[in-house]
C-alpha cells in the first residue's frame, strides 16, 4: 500500500480541501492524499468525489425498477464510467488503496448505497453475462439486468 495514504494525519492542504461526499474530515483528507499521490491514472484528484456522485445519481433516477447501461466504448477513458457497474468498480479499487480506518468508513458508505443499488436493479439470469472474457467472475454489482439484454 502506498505510504501517502498510510499517514496517520494526513497534512493540512488536505484536511482544508472540501470533504468527499459524506464522509468525515479525516477520510476525506486522506483521499485528498491518495489522489493527489498519482498512484493512479484514473484515480486523479477529485475523481472520488465524482464517482460517489456518479453512482447517487443512478441511484436518484426516478421510476422504481433501474436497468444498467453498457458504455458505448468501454475502453474509453471518457466513456468507460457512462456504465455505473465500472463507477462501482473505481470506488472498489479507491476503498482498497485506504489506510484501514478510512476503508471501513467508506465501506460503510458503500454498503448503504450498495443495499440501494440491489433494492432498485434486478439480477441478470443470463450466466453468460457473469463472467468476462477469460471466464472471471465480475463482482456482483455487474451481474445485474442492463438496458436491452
Ligand atoms: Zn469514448
Amino acid at each position: 500500500m502506498l505510504r501517502a495514504a498510510q499517514e496517520r494525519r494526513p497534512r493540512q492542504w488536505a484536511r482544508e480541501l472540501p470533504p468527499v461526499d459524506l464522509l468525515s474530515r479525516d477520510a476525506s483528507a486522506a483521499i485528498h492524499v491518495m489522489e493527489h499521490s498519482g498512484y493512479s491514472h484514473e484515480v486523479q484528484p477529485g475523481r472520488t468525489s465524482q464517482f460517489l456522485r456518479a453512482y447517487r445519481e443512478f441511484l436518484r433516477r426516478p421510476g422504481g425498477r433501474l436497468a444498467l447501461t453498457a458504455s458505448e466504448c468501454p475502453s474509453c477513458p471518457g466513456c468507460r464510467y457512462d456504465d455505473v457497474a465500472v463507477v462501482r468498480d473505481a470506488l472498489e479499487h479507491i476503498t482498497g488503496e485506504l489506510p484501514a480506518p478510512v476503508r471501513t468508513e467508506l465501506r460503510r458508505l458503500l454498503e448503504g448505497l450498495d443495499a440501494e443499488f440491489r433494492r432498485r436493479t434486478l439480477h441478470d439470469p443470463d450466466p453468460s453475462h457473469w463472467v468476462d472474457r477469460s471466464g472471471s467472475p465480475y463482482p456482483w454489482w455487474h451481474r445485474r439486468r442492463y438496458v436491452g439484454r
